[in-house]
């Protein structure tokens, strides 16, 4: 093969046989590092996590913490481009690295995705429809924001919350203060409780030339607000698939978003799509893509990282992902001895309560998978 080929490889993009970038060592990474190493590239892993699931695929680690400006340094000396497979690394982080190396998807997605207000203003700002919110600061406003906002109501740290982390839930006749102080922040968002019917996510990869190919909308149930399963496809109209698809591809199309963007939305009893969170990276969501479609979102990832043209997002299976959370993963020789199952585990050693461990996809006939 040749990899200098510059009649086929577009200008500009990272060939086949270059080195990637990837910030954050956790199971996003392992399995973007998977899908790099079969399509010939290299991956180096930056974290701050010894022994990290990503690392153990990965040709190279530094483990560093994010704001080690040498470290970062170091890193983007040995690589030709940078992604991430978290979200929150400091800002002044991301212009160390975007001044040594293309960084793809770019600062202006992170420092959205990065915080619930900036995400909530964005979205807005496209006239795409959130749960009714007001950011909080004390616990004065969280009272004044109860009296407007009503309850139920979810009180969420605007950053670095995950799998349902940072947030509690305020009933009718609860004490305040003691949420407040529960949740122990100084830059919150209370938000309306969503009466929802369902929640969906979509997927969208946007290639540098802003090419977009969109994965069929999911539906995922969480369980204490960590994602559980996801069922492809989600069991909707075709009209609210179109509208669904079209606000995930107006979101990344506004941030100039190279490479995924996955946007988590829910689904009212009269139509309405309200948009949840979104993340400009793989998403857990998407994991059933790797066995589901003709190019899973890990292999799309790599594609639109590195300039290359994207591939066909079609699905030619229905299937159900189901999450391994915890002790779930000690039943993989139940789950392997079922042909239908595909079992992904994430080379973790403790299988802490609540930590992903792995997951399953199990696949059906496309068009008859089960409808939930
Ligand atoms: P998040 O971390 O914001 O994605 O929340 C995790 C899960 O909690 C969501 O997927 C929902 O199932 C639930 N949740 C979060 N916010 C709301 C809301 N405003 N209304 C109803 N359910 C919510």
């Amino acid at each position: 093969m040749n990899m200098n080929n510059k009649a086929i490889i577009p200008p500009g993009s990272i060939p086949p046989g270059s080195t990637i970038g990837i910030i954050g060592g956790g199971q996003l990474g392992r399995m973007t590092a998977v899908a790099a190493a079969e399509l010939g590239f290299k991956t180096h892993i930056f974290t701050p996590e010894q022994n990290s699931p990503a690392s153990e695929v990965a040709a190279k680690t530094i483990v560093a913490s994010y704001d080690d400006a040498s470290a970062l340094k170091k890193f983007a000396d040995n690589v030709d481009v940078i992604t991430f497979e978290f979200e929150n690394v400091p800002a002044a982080s991301v212009k160390i690295l975007a001044g040594l190396k293309p960084v793809r998807p770019g600062w202006q997605c992170l420092e959205i995705a990065q915080d619930r207000i900036r995400e909530k203003n964005f979205a807005e700002s496209l006239s795409i429809k959130t749960a009714p919110w007001a950011g909080v600061n004390n616990a004065d406003e969280l009272a004044a924001a109860i009296k407007t906002i009503g309850t139920p109501a979810i009180l969420k740290t605007t950053q670095l919350g995950y799998d349902g982390k940072g947030q509690v839930r305020i009933n009718s006749g609860d004490d305040t203060a003691k949420a407040w102080a529960e949740l122990g922040t100084d830059a919150a968002i209370l938000e309306g409780f969503v009466d929802f019917q369902l929640e969906v996510s979509v997927i969208c990869a946007r290639g540098a030339d802003g090419t977009m190919k969109t994965f069929d909308v999911v539906q995922n149930h969480h369980i204490n607000g960590i994602l559980d399963t996801t069922t492809a496809p989600a069991n909707i109209s075709d009209e609210l698939s179109v509208r669904a698809i079209e606000t995930a591809e107006k979101m990344a199309t506004k941030m100039d978003i190279v490479g995924l963007l996955a946007v988590e939305m829910f689904i009212t009893a009269d139509g309405d799509i309200l948009i949840n969170e979104m993340a400009p990276r793989p998403h857990n969501s998407g994991h059933w893509t790797q066995d589901g479609c003709t190019t899973s979102q890990f292999e799309q990832f790599v594609r639109a990282v590195c300039g290359l043209s994207l591939g066909s997002p079609e699905r030619h299976s229905d299937a159900v992902m189901k999450n391994l959370i915890g002790s779930d993963a000690d039943d993989w020789e139940k789950i392997i001895s079922e042909p239908e199952n595909k079992l992904h585990l994430y080379g973790k050693r403790d299988a802490r309560p609540g930590r992903k461990m792995g997951h399953v996809n199990r696949l059906y006939k496309k068009g008859s998978g089960p409808q939930v």
